[in-house]
């Protein structure tokens, strides 16, 4: 089974990468970053409070969520447009810190990956904690100021203040206790600040391939 695995930081290009790859590796893509977003919606829709952690955790464990690459479904109500909304994107790293939420949804990321066979997973633990023994670890970053153009540019904003809110996130993420987000030493680190898209992908598609090669060799 093939498990690629794409953590890095908000805007790094993970979606459109991991998207790409899974195409040309004929796999699924699964974006974890989605699940996250989407208990979050569903916890400021019930208007719960943030702190509230067993109640947004019940959330996680007992939703109906239905994700595949270009929608995701929380409880019967499409949540695809409004996960990426300001309100969501603030309060989502918040919601990420709570250990009860993330031993849910690292569940329900393994046995996703289980049913489809493998896949290409994106988000921030996931070479790190959810899938340990990934056929191949990828560490995608850019500059702050690449990464707050690209989001800019995919949903407008003001270029300053955008880089400050996913310099705010970045920093809950990597700073909180269970799992943060981190380059693990057997990760390979891609820097996507002045490489096309085109040229990741196929970068990444060859450490892919030999990978599989050496694991091929050495079983
Ligand atoms: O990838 P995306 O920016 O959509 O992720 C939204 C948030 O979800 C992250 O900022 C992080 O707080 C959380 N997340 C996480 N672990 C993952 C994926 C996302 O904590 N595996």
């Amino acid at each position: 089974m093939i498990v690629v695995a794409i953590d890095g930081p908000a805007g790094a290009g993970k979606s459109t990468i991991a998207k790409a790859l899974a195409k040309k590796l004929n796999l699924r893509y699964l974006d974890t970053g989605a699940m996250y977003r989407a208990v979050t919606f569903a916890a400021l829709n019930r208007n719960l409070d943030l702190s509230a952690e067993s109640a947004i955790a019940e959330i996680a464990s007992q939703c109906v969520m239905h994700i595949d690459d270009d929608s995701i479904i929380i409880d019967g109500v499409d949540a695809t447009q409004a996960i990426r909304g300001q309100e969501v994107t603030r309060a989502v790293s918040v919601v990420a810190t709570n250990s009860l939420v993330r031993t849910e949804l690292r569940g329900r990321q393994r046995q996703w990956v289980s049913e489809h066979g493998g896949g290409v997973v994106e988000g921030r633990d996931i070479g790190s904690v959810v899938f340990p023994d990934a056929t191949l670890k990828v560490y995608l970053t850019a500059s702050p100021m690449v990464r707050a153009k690209r989001r800019v540019a995919q949903s407008g904003g003001d270029v300053e203040l955008i880089a400050a809110e996913i310099a705010e996130r970045d920093q809950r993420d990597s700073s909180r206790s269970d799992s943060p987000l981190m380059k693990t030493s057997d990760s390979v680190t891609v820097d996507t600040s002045d490489i096309p898209v085109d040229e990741v992908v196929d970068h990444i598609e060859r450490l892919v391939d030999a990978q599989r090669l050496n694991k091929r060799v050495s079983n």
